[in-house]
């Protein structure tokens, strides 16, 4: 231990944590129930089977504190130092239902039990909005409710919805309401879809440690390679998780879409108004959760700039007072580490 954890900026920032999760018992039990029937996909029975039902210390710590959204959170932020934390319906959030009623109930319900915290706590918890991405047009409508009445500062999408992306034109109100509203939008991983989750369940791989990047860093190329940004070019995306892994690769990605324009390889590939590091430095946030790492830090601040990182702790699946420490500690200056924890968030979110 190099230093105590205080909130309160006694080190010339505030901590706001930008990926932090909770769920709602009503969504806890529709999961488990698929589940239970057999119903789930290979992802979500791969995780929820896991998380909902293993008796380990780490998933029973979980469990409880992703179904709180009270004093035990605000004590988790005390111990660590976390000033703010901006809160989401955890993954995946509705999209692994299949019956659409309950899908808009959970995410409409989750919305309000947030937004009472949110009431409770007005200086430490901010929301971001569930919603129901297999009804695309209710869910620009939740979005509407959560800007104006609500008062949140973003939406969290885990990602596809039963194998389906949103660069997909059925999901065009959403993207439409996250731009009209200026909501941000964070895609969140959750488990991969059937059709692509492989034998990763086989070898231990599908889940955080490497299957939810492959996912999410695909879905991101979907948005950035089919114009979205073009179409929407004030829409912001926040990546988790040191955005996927996409900075570290910019210049390939960069060079390979260009060069898959030129020779005409893909009918779908068409031209962008920019190159990729535009859309990575006007369209593209960052957070680090899960990835308290300096060097990746570093890149995603090159190659992004410093306006676009945020920090992150995804409380309660890795909480580990040391790596609040470390983030206090990266050698970075100090105008970029106070925009890192504090600025950009605000500026981002709008808190
Ligand atoms: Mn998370």
């Amino acid at each position: 231990m190099t230093h105590e954890l205080k909130t309160g900026g006694d080190r010339g920032y505030l901590r706001i944590a930008t990926e932090e999760a909770f769920a709602t018992q009503q969504q806890f039990d529709a999961i488990m129930r698929l589940i239970k029937e057999g119903r789930a996909d290979k992802g979500t029975q791969s995780l929820w089977g896991f998380y909902g039902t293993s008796p380990s210390e780490r998933t029973t710590f979980i469990r409880e504190r992703l179904l709180d959204l009270g004093e035990l959170r605000i004590q988790a932020m005390d111990d660590t130092g976390i000033d703010k934390a901006v809160l989401a319906m955890t993954s995946p959030g509705t999209q692994t239902l299949f019956d659409v009623e309950e899908a808009r109930e959970i995410a409409r319900d989750g919305n309000d039990q947030l937004k009472a915290a949110c009431e409770k706590y007005p200086d430490r918890f901010y929301g971001m909005a569930a919603v129901a991405p297999i009804d695309p047009e209710w869910s620009a409508g939740e979005l509407r409710r959560a800007k104006e009445e609500l008062g949140f500062h973003g939406v969290q999408i885990n990602s596809h919805t039963h194998g389906h992306y949103l660069d997909e034109p059925q999901f065009d109100p959403i993207l439409r309401a996250c731009a009209d509203l200026d909501l941000p939008l964070y895609i969140h991983p959750q488990g991969l879809p059937d059709d692509m989750i492989g034998d990763m369940v086989g070898v231990g791989l599908d889940g955080a440690i490497f299957g939810f990047a492959v996912e999410v860093s695909y879905h991101a190329m979907r948005l950035l390679t089919t114009g979205v940004f073009d179409r929407y070019p004030n829409l912001q995306l926040m990546l988790g998780h040191g955005c996927e892994g996409l900075p570290h690769m910019l210049y390939r990605l960069d060079y390979m879409h260009k060069a898959g324009l030129r020779s005409g390889r893909y009918p779908r590939l068409k031209p962008l108004q920019h190159d990729l590091f535009h859309y990575f430095r006007n369209n593209v946030l960052a957070t680090n959760s899960g990835l308290p790492f300096g060097p990746a830090i570093k890149t995603m601040i090159e190659v992004m700039g410093e306006d676009r990182v945020m920090y992150a702790m995804d409380y309660p699946y890795q909480y580990v007072p040391d790596e609040v420490r470390w983030m206090d500690d990266l050698e970075i200056p100090f105008e970029q580490k106070k925009k890192f924890f504090q600025t950009n968030a605000e500026r981002w979110f709008k808190l």
